[in-house]
């Protein structure tokens, strides 16, 4: 941590618990972030802004009118644009010492696997399951630590998954088995509230800064639950499925699905 830096994060300095180590940590990090929506608005901008030092955003969509109400990363100027380009555009002048790039495109098949093996923890904004599900094959493949999130009208999700620390830990499959053919619930169709977005997009920043740092108690392990309605949280223990086909007994054989 050079003088600059001091200055700039005197504000975790300070934190007993935070420090210099740990910002040292997170300058020496590199994040992948799957989704420049919602969830990686609030994300992206957090993690930038607190010194990540290296983040990649991978995504295929450009930004749309409909987007502006809760997507804040992005401006009226960006319409058109990708959004991962716009979402960098952002994130450096937020903080110009960041190294951000961007993947205007979706990330599948051999260059996801690459991706997430070339970052230290991915955290996935996506807004779709084939999405998730080939993300959490490509981070159990890898070992990496999985910080995921997602939202649809007033409720909010977000677990962290990290087999690095713990081989114990449940992936995002055990939570979500595939077969069950959950119900694609998308924004375009449902609906989804403002801040809400924020809130969970900022709880993952959140707990991204702290499984890189290893400061505090991640949430591996547990499912935390927001309903914007209520103003309530709440949340629930995940255990590994001791048949999970993708952390416990992998199939080679299976490409990764189209990401976002
Ligand atoms: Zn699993």
């Amino acid at each position: 941590v050079n003088d600059a830096d001091r200055l700039r994060y005197s504000r975790h300095l300070l934190l007993n618990e935070f420090g210099e180590e740990a910002q040292q940590r997170l300058l020496a990090s590199r994040v992948l972030v799957v989704g420049a929506g919602g969830l990686g608005s609030a994300s992206l901008l957090y993690l930038a802004s607190a010194g990540v030092g290296s983040i990649t955003v991978a995504d295929g969509d450009s930004v749309d009118i409909t987007n502006l109400q809760r997507q804040v990363i992005h401006t009226e100027a960006s319409i058109g644009q990708p959004k991962a380009q716009s979402a960098i555009a952002a994130m450096r002048k937020l903080n110009s010492q960041g190294h951000f790039v961007a993947v205007n495109g979706r990330l599948s098949g051999v260059a996801l696997d690459r991706a997430v093996a070339e970052h230290d923890l991915t955290v996935d904004c996506s807004d779709n399951f084939a999405t998730r599900y080939a993300v959490n094959a490509a981070c159990v493949a890898h070992r990496r630590p999985l910080v995921s999130g997602a939202a649809i009208r007033f409720d909010g999700q977000i677990a962290v998954f990290d087999h690095h620390r713990d081989s114990a830990s449940p992936c995002y499959h055990c939570l979500f088995p595939a077969d069950l053919e959950h119900e694609e619930e998308r924004c375009a169709v449902m609906g989804v509230f403002a801040p809400l977005v924020g809130v969970v997009g900022t709880i993952q920043a959140q707990e991204v800064l702290k499984v890189l740092s290893g400061v505090g108690t991640p949430l591996t392990g547990r499912l935390l639950m927001v309903n914007a309605l209520s103003a309530r949280m709440s949340e629930v223990r995940v255990l590994r499925d001791p048949q999970c086909p993708v952390c416990v007994r992998p199939v080679h054989s299976q490409p990764a699905e189209v990401v976002n």
